[in-house]
Protein backbone atom coordinates (compact mmCIF):
# COMPACT_ATOMS: atom_id res chain seq x y z
CA UNK A 1 0.00 0.00 0.00
CA UNK A 2 1.69 3.30 -1.23
CA UNK A 3 -0.95 5.66 -0.83
CA UNK A 4 -2.65 5.51 2.85
CA UNK A 5 -5.84 7.95 2.83
CA UNK A 6 -6.93 9.45 6.70
CA UNK A 7 -9.91 11.33 7.78
CA UNK A 8 -9.55 12.98 10.67
CA UNK A 9 -13.20 13.89 12.56
CA UNK A 10 -14.58 14.89 15.27
CA UNK A 11 -16.67 18.44 16.44
CA UNK A 12 -16.19 21.70 14.84
CA UNK A 13 -13.57 23.54 16.36
CA UNK A 14 -11.87 20.80 17.81
CA UNK A 15 -8.44 21.89 16.09
CA UNK A 16 -8.66 18.90 13.40
CA UNK A 17 -7.50 21.59 10.41
CA UNK A 18 -4.92 22.80 12.80
CA UNK A 19 -3.61 19.72 14.10
CA UNK A 20 -2.73 18.41 10.39
CA UNK A 21 -1.44 21.78 9.50
CA UNK A 22 0.93 21.22 11.71
CA UNK A 23 1.72 17.73 10.84
CA UNK A 24 2.41 18.92 7.41
CA UNK A 25 4.04 21.72 7.80
CA UNK A 26 5.14 22.34 11.46
CA UNK A 27 3.08 25.04 12.13
CA UNK A 28 0.31 26.58 14.38
CA UNK A 29 -2.38 28.86 13.04
CA UNK A 30 -4.86 30.60 15.23
CA UNK A 31 -7.79 30.84 12.94
CA UNK A 32 -8.57 28.50 10.40
CA UNK A 33 -10.68 28.86 7.93
CA UNK A 34 -13.56 26.57 7.79
CA UNK A 35 -13.37 24.15 4.69
CA UNK A 36 -16.02 22.22 3.15
CA UNK A 37 -13.39 18.94 2.85
CA UNK A 38 -9.97 19.66 2.25
CA UNK A 39 -6.94 17.18 1.91
CA UNK A 40 -3.20 17.19 2.42
CA UNK A 41 -0.84 15.22 0.95
CA UNK A 42 2.27 14.50 2.85
CA UNK A 43 5.03 11.99 2.03
CA UNK A 44 6.41 10.25 5.66
CA UNK A 45 9.18 7.35 6.00
CA UNK A 46 7.48 4.97 8.56
CA UNK A 47 9.62 2.21 9.36
CA UNK A 48 11.73 2.14 6.36
CA UNK A 49 9.07 2.34 3.86
CA UNK A 50 8.37 5.61 1.65
CA UNK A 51 4.15 6.14 1.88
CA UNK A 52 2.60 9.14 0.28
CA UNK A 53 -0.33 10.44 2.91
CA UNK A 54 -3.81 11.88 1.75
CA UNK A 55 -5.27 13.13 4.59
CA UNK A 56 -9.22 14.56 4.24
CA UNK A 57 -10.12 17.48 6.51
CA UNK A 58 -13.55 17.72 6.59
CA UNK A 59 -16.31 21.03 7.70
CA UNK A 60 -19.69 19.42 8.85
CA UNK A 61 -22.58 21.51 7.60
CA UNK A 62 -26.11 20.86 6.40
CA UNK A 63 -26.10 20.32 3.07
CA UNK A 64 -23.00 17.00 3.34
CA UNK A 65 -25.25 14.78 1.60
CA UNK A 66 -24.58 11.17 2.57
CA UNK A 67 -23.27 9.88 -0.60
CA UNK A 68 -20.60 12.36 -0.49
CA UNK A 69 -19.59 11.40 3.16
CA UNK A 70 -19.98 7.30 1.88
CA UNK A 71 -17.47 7.82 -0.89
CA UNK A 72 -14.98 9.75 1.13
CA UNK A 73 -15.32 7.49 4.17
CA UNK A 74 -14.99 4.27 1.59
CA UNK A 75 -11.51 4.83 0.37
CA UNK A 76 -10.23 5.80 4.30
CA UNK A 77 -7.94 3.49 5.30
CA UNK A 78 -8.18 4.64 9.18
CA UNK A 79 -9.27 7.37 11.48
CA UNK A 80 -7.89 9.96 13.39
CA UNK A 81 -11.40 10.82 15.85
CA UNK A 82 -10.82 14.10 17.84
CA UNK A 83 -12.08 16.25 20.67
CA UNK A 84 -10.69 18.96 22.83
CA UNK A 85 -9.57 18.64 26.38
CA UNK A 86 -11.66 21.51 27.42
CA UNK A 87 -14.33 20.84 25.72
CA UNK A 88 -16.95 17.95 27.16
CA UNK A 89 -19.61 18.54 24.32
CA UNK A 90 -16.79 16.95 22.27
CA UNK A 91 -15.94 13.90 24.27
CA UNK A 92 -19.64 13.30 24.25
CA UNK A 93 -20.02 13.19 20.28
CA UNK A 94 -17.02 10.65 19.98
CA UNK A 95 -19.19 7.97 20.15
CA UNK A 96 -21.45 9.11 17.37
CA UNK A 97 -18.45 9.40 15.32
CA UNK A 98 -18.10 6.18 15.77
CA UNK A 99 -20.76 4.58 15.20
CA UNK A 100 -20.96 6.61 12.01
CA UNK A 101 -17.68 4.79 11.03
CA UNK A 102 -18.95 1.20 11.34
CA UNK A 103 -22.17 2.31 9.63
CA UNK A 104 -19.97 3.42 6.40
CA UNK A 105 -17.56 0.63 6.64
CA UNK A 106 -19.61 -2.50 8.12
CA UNK A 107 -16.93 -3.25 10.21
CA UNK A 108 -16.16 -3.64 14.06
CA UNK A 109 -13.03 -3.24 14.09
CA UNK A 110 -11.02 -0.98 11.91
CA UNK A 111 -7.88 1.47 12.23
CA UNK A 112 -8.98 4.38 14.43
CA UNK A 113 -7.45 6.80 16.94
CA UNK A 114 -8.62 8.66 19.25
CA UNK A 115 -7.22 11.71 20.56
CA UNK A 116 -7.77 14.60 23.29
CA UNK A 117 -5.91 17.40 21.25
CA UNK A 118 -5.60 21.12 23.23
CA UNK A 119 -3.48 19.53 25.79
CA UNK A 120 -1.66 22.94 26.68
CA UNK A 121 -5.28 24.28 27.70
CA UNK A 122 -4.86 22.62 31.49
CA UNK A 123 -6.21 25.56 32.95
CA UNK A 124 -9.55 24.93 30.94
CA UNK A 125 -9.89 21.17 31.07
CA UNK A 126 -13.02 19.70 31.29
CA UNK A 127 -12.24 15.68 30.89
CA UNK A 128 -9.50 14.07 32.49
CA UNK A 129 -7.17 12.16 30.66
CA UNK A 130 -8.34 8.89 32.46
CA UNK A 131 -11.67 9.49 30.62
CA UNK A 132 -10.35 9.99 27.38
CA UNK A 133 -7.96 6.58 27.93
CA UNK A 134 -11.09 4.71 29.58
CA UNK A 135 -13.11 5.60 26.52
CA UNK A 136 -10.12 4.62 23.72
CA UNK A 137 -9.71 1.28 25.61
CA UNK A 138 -13.49 0.19 25.36
CA UNK A 139 -13.37 0.62 21.75
CA UNK A 140 -10.09 -0.90 21.14
CA UNK A 141 -8.24 1.90 20.24
CA UNK A 142 -5.15 4.07 20.53
CA UNK A 143 -5.79 7.20 22.67
CA UNK A 144 -3.01 10.17 22.68
CA UNK A 145 -3.13 13.53 24.32
CA UNK A 146 -2.05 16.19 21.80
CA UNK A 147 -1.64 19.72 21.27
CA UNK A 148 -1.68 20.84 17.81
CA UNK A 149 -0.09 24.30 19.16
CA UNK A 150 3.08 22.79 20.28
CA UNK A 151 2.88 19.67 18.33
CA UNK A 152 2.85 17.36 21.61
CA UNK A 153 2.29 13.83 20.28
CA UNK A 154 1.07 15.17 17.13
CA UNK A 155 3.42 12.78 15.19
CA UNK A 156 3.20 9.89 17.41
CA UNK A 157 -0.37 9.81 17.61
CA UNK A 158 -0.11 9.46 13.36
CA UNK A 159 2.48 6.94 12.78
CA UNK A 160 0.66 4.77 15.29
CA UNK A 161 -2.28 4.94 13.30
CA UNK A 162 -0.36 4.38 10.29
CA UNK A 163 1.18 1.01 12.09
CA UNK A 164 -2.47 0.04 12.63
CA UNK A 165 -3.18 0.22 9.27
CA UNK A 166 -0.39 -1.46 7.77
CA UNK A 167 -1.08 -4.36 10.42
CA UNK A 168 -4.94 -3.94 9.59
P1 LIG B 1 -11.66 22.30 13.42
O1 LIG B 1 -13.01 22.94 13.29
O2 LIG B 1 -11.74 21.01 14.19
O3 LIG B 1 -10.94 22.15 12.13
O4 LIG B 1 -10.81 23.27 14.37
P2 LIG B 1 -9.67 24.33 13.92
O5 LIG B 1 -8.46 23.60 13.44
O6 LIG B 1 -10.28 25.32 13.03
O7 LIG B 1 -9.30 24.98 15.33
C1 LIG B 1 -10.23 25.74 16.07
C2 LIG B 1 -9.47 26.75 16.95
O8 LIG B 1 -8.74 26.05 17.96
C3 LIG B 1 -8.45 27.58 16.17
O9 LIG B 1 -8.50 28.90 16.67
C4 LIG B 1 -7.12 26.93 16.52
O10 LIG B 1 -6.06 27.85 16.51
C5 LIG B 1 -7.37 26.43 17.93
N1 LIG B 1 -6.57 25.23 18.25
C6 LIG B 1 -6.52 24.09 17.54
N2 LIG B 1 -5.73 23.18 18.13
C7 LIG B 1 -5.27 23.76 19.27
C8 LIG B 1 -4.42 23.32 20.34
O11 LIG B 1 -3.91 22.20 20.38
N3 LIG B 1 -4.17 24.23 21.34
C9 LIG B 1 -4.73 25.47 21.36
N4 LIG B 1 -4.43 26.27 22.39
N5 LIG B 1 -5.54 25.91 20.37
C10 LIG B 1 -5.81 25.07 19.35
MG1 LIG C 1 -11.52 22.58 10.18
Amino acid sequence: MDLIIISIIGNGGVGKSTFIHQFCYSHFIEEYDPTIQDSFRKQVVIDEDALTLDILDYYYCEDWTDFYKQMSYEKTHGFIVVYSINDKNSFNELENFLNEIYKYKKVYEFPIIIIGNKNDLEDQRQIKKEEGEEFAIKHGCPFYETSAKTRYNVEESIFTLLREIRKY
